[in-house]
């Protein structure tokens, strides 16, 4: 057909299966139209939860969804392959051995971590951003609990089961809240008292607060609930540098670890482009008030890859922005094609809500700040909500209700 219209989605993430979802209700059955999503994993990762996979909290399989089952009843297209050239002066994307054309193109290839260049950051530290990440972090836990039990060097010992967390944003903070459980309610029911007596985990962060855009009352609960589980918190401290079994600090205060955990920040991941656009300083394509890129209108960028400014603030790097943006993006092709009026993007905020371990939450809804058993409630409803399908919403529910009763998962992966 001479005038379908190709629209090519980069990107199997928040973003990019969002625009997918939103795109196939609004093209339904319509054979003008051609949607391709193109991505480097043939799965969508439900990255908000990753941390509770490797705290044995939930099996892996719950966080991922083939992106073919996605969208069932429409053809369209899945490259399972890696953008590696995208060429917005002759429409024309490369991937490994093929060139493909689109009319318009979702740019949706997300972040990576970011090291700041920091010595030895990247070298030595594990991180927290996919599944290999999330499946080498607990791995790395349970070995180091094992070796710990047959060592007899007390100083080794003490460097494997000492846990340095890099980062006092959410993902650090819930992931510090989930190891406490771990280690003080699962571990110790099962490896010798005296090495969960000598267990040590260290939540570190540069700036003067942990969760810097969350309520001030709210940061100051976290941290109270961080330190009744054992979590020892250390602000205004940044890292000098990493090494195989340590942290300098920048107060030279060096902490020995076999154990370092970086979630101090992700970088917006782009691969080479042709073309004129602008980049923000951490090098995110900025895009303008309908999510294009001004001199390509027919190219949108959204999640963490880009950068929209709202009230002069660019927005954060969350799936919550990401979402919204698809739903947007998706509506902006149609309203093309359909020769519509555009609709500006605007983000509605809807809430935070950070889970600190077993049955404690808290939360900022419209300002109002909420904690307890009943928020980790809320927390775990809204989760499941935003999980793709039903299968992974009861197997995580499943999951979830064990937790409450037995301990969690301690097998290596
Ligand atoms: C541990 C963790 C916890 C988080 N918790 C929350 C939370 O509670 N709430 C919240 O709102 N946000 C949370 N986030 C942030 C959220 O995950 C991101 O903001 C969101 O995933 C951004 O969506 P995206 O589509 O831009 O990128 P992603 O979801 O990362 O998707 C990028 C996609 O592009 C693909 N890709 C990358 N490069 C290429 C290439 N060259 N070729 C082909 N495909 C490629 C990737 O495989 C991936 O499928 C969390 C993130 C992490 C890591």
């Amino acid at each position: 057909m001479n005038n379908q219209k190709k629209i090519l989605i980069l990107g199997g993430g928040f973003g990019g299966v969002y625009s997918l979802i939103n795109l196939h209700k609004k093209f339904h059955k319509n054979k003008n139209v051609k949607i391709t999503l193109i991505s480097k994993k043939n799965y969508f990762l439900f990255t908000p939860l990753l941390h509770e996979f490797s705290t044995g909290g939930i099996s892996i399989d719950n966080l991922i969804e083939p992106i073919r089952e996605i969208v069932k009843c429409c053809d369209y297209d899945f490259i399972h392959n890696e953008v590696k050239l995208i060429d917005l002066e002759k429409r024309k994307i490369h991937i490994n051995n093929h060139i493909l054309d689109y009319d318009y193109l979702i740019i949706a290839l997300g972040s990576t971590t970011n090291f700041y260049n920091l010595p030895g950051a990247e070298k030595y530290s594990l991180t927290l951003k996919n599944i290999d990440d999330a499946i080498k972090l607990k791995n790395r836990i349970i070995e180091n609990f094992e070796k710990s039990s047959i060592y007899k060097d007390e100083e080794e010992i003490k460097k494997m089961l000492t846990f340095v967390i890099v980062g006092g944003g959410a993902t650090g903070v819930e992931l510090s809240a989930e190891m406490s459980d771990y280690f003080f309610q699962t571990f110790s029911k099962i490896y010798p008292k005296e090495l969960i007596e000598k267990t040590e985990i260290y939540l570190i962060e540069k700036g003067k607060e942990l969760i810097p855009q969350f309520h001030q009352k709210l940061r100051e609960k976290v941290r109270e609930v961080l330190e009744k589980k054992k979590v020892k918190v250390l602000l205004e401290k940044g890292c000098l540098e990493i090494g195989e079994d340590y942290v300098k600090l920048d107060n030279n205060q060096i902490i020995k670890t076999k154990n370092i955990i970086w979630t101090a920040g992700v970088k917006p991941n782009l691969v080479e482009i042709i073309g004129n656009f602008d980049k923000d300083k951490r090098g995110a394509i900025i895009t303008n008030e309908y999510l294009q890129i001004s001199n390509y209108p027919e190219v949108f960028v959204i999640g963490d890859c880009s950068c929209f400014y709202q009230k002069e603030k660019p927005l954060p790097q969350l799936a919550q922005v990401a979402v919204s943006q698809a739903n947007n993006v998706a509506y902006n092709i149609y309203a093309i094609i359909n020769k519509k009026y555009l609709k500006k993007f605007i983000y509605k905020h809807k809430g935070d809500l950070l889970s600190l371990g077993k049955l404690y939450a808290v939360g900022e809804i419209k300002n109002i700040v909420i904690a307890g058993w009943w928020v980790w409630l809320l927390w775990k409803l809204v989760y499941l909500s935003k999980m793709i399908s039903w299968r992974d919403r009861i197997k995580t529910l499943i999951d979830w209700i064990f937790n409450i009763f037995s301990p969690r998962d301690i097998s290596e992966i």
